[in-house]
């Protein structure tokens, strides 16, 4: 066989997929077991959405489109993100992407090169560093413990930039600590990077919906709008809408950038896939109804999540204040969270993910885009196996 790039070499398949793919092996092998692995929604795609795309592939929207995406979806993602986040965006400075994945992937592409340094608070999203990896760039973390609440300390982002930074990582709110910045605390990055005008920011919104009560979601763009020339958007309809197969998110920013990452996507996957962004533009302009029933149900499961987490001595949890995770520090029953979560599935049956994934060896995560009975079921499991240590 052909010897692999060093690019495929370096590579870190995303371990959340895996640990799913396993977990649902071991079901389909007839085991009982729990998963509190998910990275996604319980819930079917709304059904308005499904018809609306049934109905364009009825109607013939099946062949190659515009590589940016549709127009009318450009439209709306531009109309949503001017008045429902207060990002002034035009049509040309959106694209649609297969999923929120490959808005970050085509702008890391376009943006990063080797010498280039990623500024990434930590923990984060698994995908972020193998991304910018991908892009040939240093990923610079900036580390947090949950003992720091998780928080971005403005101090420590000015300490940690150098003439080679050129991008900073903002997810609120947060995969995997639920954390959820504020409007302060937006202001307080915006002004450390006023005085860094070589580093551009790229906001992953994707859990803007889902978020504990008393929690605003406050787009960075909005509250910076002087930056507006290198703050990018990132976000989709997988998490709010409850579709995450369908693929399809956007980017957004300042368009010579955004058009680099469009002539990217024309040489690689041409446009998203057509019908589906139908449905999406049936989402995208519809009232938020869905996807507010859909968060409040999320907003009891994750309740009754952090309230078991807590609950377990030993165990300590920020409360989370948005997403659909819990990411409690287990450090003190004396395991690395790779051993203690292979134990988790072998032993009780109950799958979720080592911290070590995203970058915190002292923590798991566990989701509650599942059932309350499946938390509860999960929650007794962790307790008792914990107890048995
Ligand atoms: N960003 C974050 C923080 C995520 O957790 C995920 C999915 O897990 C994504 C982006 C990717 O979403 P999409 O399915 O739209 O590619």
């Amino acid at each position: 066989t052909p010897a692999l790039s060093a690019r495929a070499r370096a590579l870190q398949p995303s371990l959340t997929l895996a640990i799913a793919a396993r977990a649902k092996a071991l079901k389909a092998d007839g085991q009982d077991i729990c998963s509190l692995s998910a990275g996604e929604p319980d819930f079917d795609t709304p059904a308005f959405i499904r018809q609306a795309a049934t109905a364009a592939l009825e109607a013939g929207h099946t062949r190659y489109g515009p590589a940016a995406g549709e127009p009318a979806l450009r439209d709306a993602i531009a109309a949503k993100l001017s008045t429902e986040n207060g990002i002034p965006t035009t049509a040309r400075q959106v694209l649609v992407t297969n999923g929120g994945k490959q808005a970050l992937y085509n702008l890391f592409q376009v943006l990063l090169e080797p010498g280039d340094e990623l500024l990434l608070p930590a923990p984060y999203w698994l995908s972020y560093p193998e991304i910018a990896k991908l892009a040939g760039a240093t990923v610079t973390m900036l580390p947090s413990s949950a003992a720091q609440g998780f928080r971005l300390d403005p101090a420590q982002l000015e300490a940690a930039i150098t003439p080679a930074s050129k991008l900073l990582v903002l997810n609120s709110p947060g995969n995997p600590t639920g954390m959820v910045l504020s409007r302060p605390e937006l202001e307080a990055i915006a002004a450390v990077l006023r005085r860094h005008p070589q580093v551009a920011v790229v906001c992953d919104e994707i859990y803007e919906f889902l978020l504990a009560p008393g929690h605003a979601h406050h787009s960075f763009g909005a509250v910076a709008p002087d930056l507006a020339d290198r703050v990018f958007t990132v976000n989709g309809f997988a998490k709010g809408w409850a579709m995450t197969g369908w693929r399809i998110g956007w980017l957004a920013g300042p368009q010579p950038v955004v058009a680099a990452a469009s002539a990217l996507q024309s040489q690689s996957t041409s446009n998203v896939c057509s019908f589906a962004q139908f449905g999406a533009l049936a989402a995208i302009e519809a009232p938020r109804d869905c996807v507010h029933a859909m968060a409040a149900q999320f907003n009891e499961r994750r309740s009754l999540l952090s309230a078991g987490l807590m609950a377990i001595e030993g165990s300590k949890l920020l409360p989370p204040e948005g997403a659909f995770y819990a990411f409690p520090d287990v450090s003190g029953f004396g395991l690395d969270s790779m051993t203690l979560c292979n134990r988790l599935l072998d032993e009780v049956g109950l799958a979720v993910v080592p911290g070590v994934a995203f970058g915190d060896d002292r923590c798991i995560r566990l989701s509650c885009a599942a059932s309350p009975a499946t938390i509860e079921d999960g929650l007794e499991r962790l307790q008792r196996f914990l107890a048995a240590l």
